[in-house]
């Protein structure tokens, strides 16, 4: 089964709680703090694996979890970090917000992409042995980990794509051509999933050259195939459009080419523009008539046209020759770059309802959108303080706070750390 796209959540670890102890020895009294920190939740980290080539893996586990860091202990032991989840894709996989569409990023490169970030580890109580009435006396739970709903959708990575009707020889041309063997028969809807091959003209000279299943297969019939694989066009630099210029399935190969562009046009207006050259297949079959009249009703519209024989391979040397060099003048293929939040997106998590409540004196704020504004926090710089009270302040917190009655001296909690409220 072909799958390329896929809904999925990742959950990076939660932080490790902070340890509250105090130091224990015999003769000693009243040892001082001695819980040490909690460890860093793991991150959910994509890979390209080039083994892969699509996303039918996600279609069943459709959750990813990375490991929550271990909580601190006494005697100043820091908890263990979380381990990283590593998420493996077929390479091209496009990650969007599943509720926005934002593309989030584009996992075409080696190099991994974090996509969720784990929790910082919550601090001991070691902390703060030197507290001022600046800081927070104590902090327990770890930070979460970033949670998301993402749309996973595979665009392939391809120079070159095949287009063109069901039957007319697409499969057999990168049978020849490269190592790639897609089932080839003389019925339609023999490909049903992409197929990519590396084309090798000489020593470091290739390119890939995808197999695109027939874009009319299936919409005809209402088999539900239609448009399913054009996404997969949408990279290649290149079109190449095999037409079956013997007319052996009793058509006309102009027809079929006007059809197939009109297609692509449907899908999406920039598909028309992409450079295009075409290759008039089956030519073993064909009258010299046939050829003659579509080459000139191609180079006509300024297409540049070859014939050729997948079967036999004449003409295939010559047309491979022509896309290679034909690729080296044409951009690279097209990277996506991640989108930023949108004016929108960022107002409604400041809208977010601001959750106060009190449970035995202690003001509990729940407001997970100011969680990124206290992750960047320093509890043990000046500066870094001042800028987050700055934030409760603006966002108002402490506005909620002080119309609820809150007084000098009482706790605050918010992610886990605690506050002493001050005027
Ligand atoms: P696709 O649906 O476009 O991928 O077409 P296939 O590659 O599966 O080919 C469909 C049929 O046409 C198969 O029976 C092939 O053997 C046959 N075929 C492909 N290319 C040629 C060719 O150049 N000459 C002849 N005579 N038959 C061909
Ligand atoms: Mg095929």
């Amino acid at each position: 089964m072909f799958v390329d796209i896929a809904k999925i959540v990742i959950q990076a670890g939660n932080g490790g709680n902070g340890a509250v102890s105090f130091h224990r020895e015999k003769y000693v009294a009243n040892g001082g703090p001695d819980g040490g920190d909690g460890g860093k939740g793991g991150d959910v980290v994509f890979v390209v694996d080039d083994s892969l080539n699509t996303l039918v893996d996600f279609k069943y586990k459709r959750k990813f979890v990375a490991e929550s860091g271990e909580g601190g202990r006494g005697k100043r032991c820091s908890g263990k970090g979380g381990a990283d989840l590593v998420v493996k894709v077929p390479r091209g996989t496009l990650v969007k917000d599943a509720n926005t569409g934002r593309i989030i990023a584009d996992i075409s490169g080696d190099e991994p992409v974090i996509l969720a970030k784990g929790g910082r580890g919550g601090w001991g109580n070691t902390h703060f042995a030197t507290a001022t009435r600046q800081i927070p006396r104590f902090a327990k739970p770890g930070i979460p980990g970033e949670r998301f709903e993402l749309l996973l959708e595979l665009k392939l990575i391809a120079d070159v794509g095949l287009v063109g009707f069901p039957n007319v020889g697409k499969s057999t041309l990168v049978s020849v051509v490269s190592e790639a063997k897609p089932k080839i028969a003389n019925y339609h809807f023999t490909t049903l999933s992409p197929v990519l091959g590396v084309v090798k003209i000489a020593e470091g000279e290739s390119f890939v050259m995808a197999d695109i299943p027939g874009l009319i297969e299936g919409a005809s019939e209402g088999a539900g195939l239609g448009h399913q694989f054009l996404r997969h066009v949408d990279r290649c630099r290149l079109i190449v459009h095999v037409v079956d210029v013997s007319g052996v399935e009793g058509r006309d190969p102009a027809a079929d080419f006007e059809l197939i562009n009109a297609e692509l046009q449907n899908f999406d207006e920039e598909l028309s523009r992409r450079e295009q050259i075409v290759a008039a297949n089956k030519c073993d079959l064909a009258t010299p008539e046939q050829i003659e009249a579509f080459r000139q009703y191609v180079t006509e519209k300024g297409y540049a046209f070859f014939e050729i024989s997948a079967a036999t391979r004449q003409g295939v040397d010559e047309l491979v020759r022509f896309v290679y060099r034909k690729l080296q003048e044409l951009p690279p293929v097209k990277r996506y770059e991640a989108e930023a939040l949108s004016e929108e997106e960022i107002a409604a998590g400041r809208k977010q309802e601001l959750q106060i409540t009190v449970e035995d004196g202690v003001y509990v704020v729940d407001a997970p959108w100011l969680l990124p504004a206290l992750t960047g926090v320093d509890m043990e710089d000046y500066e870094s303080l001042q800028y987050f009270q700055r934030v409760l302040r603006t966002s108002g917190v402490i506005d909620q706070l002080e119309e609820m009655g809150i007084e000098e001296g009482d706790t605050v909690v918010l992610f886990g750390y605690a506050f002493e409220y001050l005027r």
